[in-house]
Parts: structure tokens; sequence; C-alpha cells
């Protein structure tokens, strides 16, 4: 967690007050070392429901690495993404979510193929950001539609004062954030400890 903090401290650029941009590391650029440990520490945090994990849910495309990652340390277990656009192969019926984005103001829907993800299945959902919580409630919800079961969320960075820790833990879900960012001022970013 130091690691990580002290990374997005060095590497990270606050833009205005709302937005981290981790690109060098995190969204386009991947610090592989990094992603290992991040799985690592999800495995800690997550340990007392490890046996239990049958699938890692997240949404691509930066959501997909971390994901990967994370896998390797719940015995490999398959890692599922909802795709942000209907592909042509997917044909069978999915699952589907409207998720608002705060960040470029439009609404858009995620989608999982049916064929993914089955009821009964216990699933972490394991993503880049927490922000505004859309993008995880929308996987909560298509969880619930399958029948599946969310035994946590692990989220690398949290940006608390948006709220969607709050809105994730109302609805019962577990939260497990690495890096917990409170405020963003003046292009300082300060954490919560
Ligand atoms: P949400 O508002 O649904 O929690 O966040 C949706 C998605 O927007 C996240 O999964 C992440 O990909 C992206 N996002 C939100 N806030 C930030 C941010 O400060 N920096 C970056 N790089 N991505 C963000």
């Amino acid at each position: 967690v130091e690691i990580l903090k002290n990374r997005i401290i060095r590497d990270g650029l606050a833009v205005g007050s709302e937005i981290l941009k981790v690109d060098s590391f995190l969204n386009h650029q991947v610090d592989v070392t990094l992603f290992d440990l991040i799985g690592a520490e999800f495995r800690t945090r997550f340990d007392d429901v490890a046996d239990k994990v049958d699938k890692i849910l997240t949404i691509e495309a930066s959501g997909i690495a971390v994901a990967a990652f994370t896998a390797k340390y719940f015995g490999s277990v398959p890692v599922v993404f909802a795709k942000k656009e209907k592909p042509a192969t997917m044909t069978d019926g999915y699952y589907f979510a409207e998720v608002m984005s705060f960040t470029k103001r439009t609404m858009s829907a995620i989608r999982i193929d049916r064929k993914f993800l089955k009821a009964g299945e216990r699933c972490l959902i394991i993503d880049d950001f927490l922000a505004h919580g859309q993008a995880a409630l929308g996987l909560v919800h298509i969880a619930a539609e399958a029948g599946a079961e969310i035994l946590g969320a692990g989220i690398v960075i949290e940006k608390e004062f948006q709220k969607g820790g709050e809105k994730l833990r109302e609805k019962g879900v577990r939260v497990e954030s690495l890096a917990i960012v409170e405020k963003i001022e003046n292009g300082e970013i300060f954490f919560k400890v």
C-alpha cells in the first residue's frame, strides 16, 4: 500500500480537484511488478473468502490487467470483464446495466454474456478506480440479475469524496480499497490514513 501511494504521489497527476491521472503505471502503461504486488495485496485483504471465489468480475479496459494479476492469487479463477460496446459475436443474450460516466458526462451500458456468469457463482469485483461507484454498481446489478453472489469489491484507488464506496457499502458490498484519496486540492493528493 505504501509503494502504491508513493507511486501515486511520484507519478500521478491531479487534473482539477476530481480526476487523478495515473496513466504511466495504471491506465495506459502498465507496471507489471506493481500489478503483481496489488494482486497479492488483494489476496491478503480477501484471504478469508479466497477459497470461495469462483470468478473475478471487472470492466474493460483498465480493469482487465489488474483483475488478471489478482486472479493468479485466487487460484487462477477466470476473469470476466464487462464490455462497453455490444460485439456482433454477443448473440446468445447478455446481462446489461446502465452506467453513468461522470467524467465523460454520458450514459453507457455494460454487458456480460450470459454464458460467462451463472446463478450461484461467487464473484469478486476488481477495478482500478472507484469514483461515483457507477461502474461497480453496474456489476452488482448484473450479478444480481444472474443470481451470482458478490463477495466483495477490491479497488486500487478509491476517491472517497465521490461517494462510490459509500453507495456500495450501503448496498451491503464489502469494499477493500488499497489507496483511499480523501481530497485533491491545488494539485496535491491527500490520502486517508
Ligand atoms: P465510477 O464513477 O463509475 O466509480 O468510475 C468509473 C470509471 O471511471 C472507473 O472505473 C475508472 O475507469 C474511471 N475513473 C473515474 N475516476 C477516475 C480518475 O480519477 N482517474 C482515472 N484515470 N480514471 C477514473
